[in-house]
């Protein structure tokens, strides 16, 4: 049975200070048994002060990023080996932002995804259309590209340890939302080719979270759609009771 799953994706946003105010009101406004699965991904150098304040809570630390080295000469980079010794197990990958302003390729990604799943980590695998893709109706292809090059490569049995995250470019900070009829459309296509590749049970078991402008306001009527299993949260995860009203939006 696949979980419902929020993540808040906090970006390049909360020094030390603000980190900790951040998590002082979620731990102060979180219902004990929330019911969805609840990830926040701070900067690198808040993730072991995060993962401390955290501990014994409901909510679970991932990284935003992650080079596939185990480690050498790569400046100003982290290895997974590096953020299970924080005690981070779950690391974002392939988030559009990393794409278009990092030049991460999906060779690259499917290199993190290969790193990530050795070391038996949750990686929680973004992709999404741009606008233009989605204007010329060349979405489905480009998902299932970037699908199929990025992750479809790893074994059945590595599939317990993914989460795919549909984030289509056009609606990522831009307030403007995919409909949940065209994100169910989406994730139902997407669940098709899991099954198609991985079989059914597979691809009924796989969470697949929408990213993409959900907001307190919204989120439910998103949620609601039989293939949306949750979300990937960008700005709204930087209130606390944004981010909460959001992860209690299942029905
Ligand atoms: C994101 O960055 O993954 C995201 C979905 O951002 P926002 O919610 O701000 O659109």
């Amino acid at each position: 049975m696949r979980k419902n799953i929020v993540a808040g994706n906090w970006k390049m946003n909360n020094d030390l200070a603000e980190t900790q105010e951040l998590i002082g009101d979620l731990k102060l406004q979180l219902v004990k048994e929330p019911t969805a699965e609840v990830y926040v991904a701070p900067s690198f150098v808040n993730l072991y002060n995060t993962f401390q304040s955290l501990k014994g809570t409901a909510i679970k630390v991932a990284a935003q990023n992650m080079h596939f080295a185990e480690n050498g000469a790569y400046t100003g980079e982290v290895s997974g080996k590096m953020l299970q010794s924080v005690g981070v197990q779950t690391v974002i990958l392939g988030h559009s932002e990393r794409r278009a302003l990092f030049n991460e390729t999906d060779e690259m990604l499917s290199k993190k995804v290969n790193a990530a799943l050795m070391h038996e980590m949750k990686v929680i695998f973004c992709f999404g259309e741009e606008l233009k893709d989605r204007k010329s109706e060349g979405h489905f292809e480009v998902v299932k590209s970037q699908l199929e090059n990025g992750i479809f490569h790893i074994d059945r049995a590595a599939w317990k340890n993914v989460i795919l995250a549909y984030e289509p470019v056009w609606a990522i900070g831009t307030g403007e939302t995919a409909s949940p009829e065209q994100a169910q459309e989406m994730h139902e296509f997407i669940r098709g080719l899991v099954s198609d590749k991985f079989g059914e049970e597979i691809a009924e078991d796989v969470s697949i979270l929408y990213g993409g402008s959900v907001k307190p306001d919204n989120a439910r009527e998103i949620f609601a759609k039989a293939d949306v299993d949750g979300g990937l949260i960008g700005g709204a995860s930087l209130k606390a009771i944004d981010f909460l009203t959001i992860v209690n939006s299942f029905d």
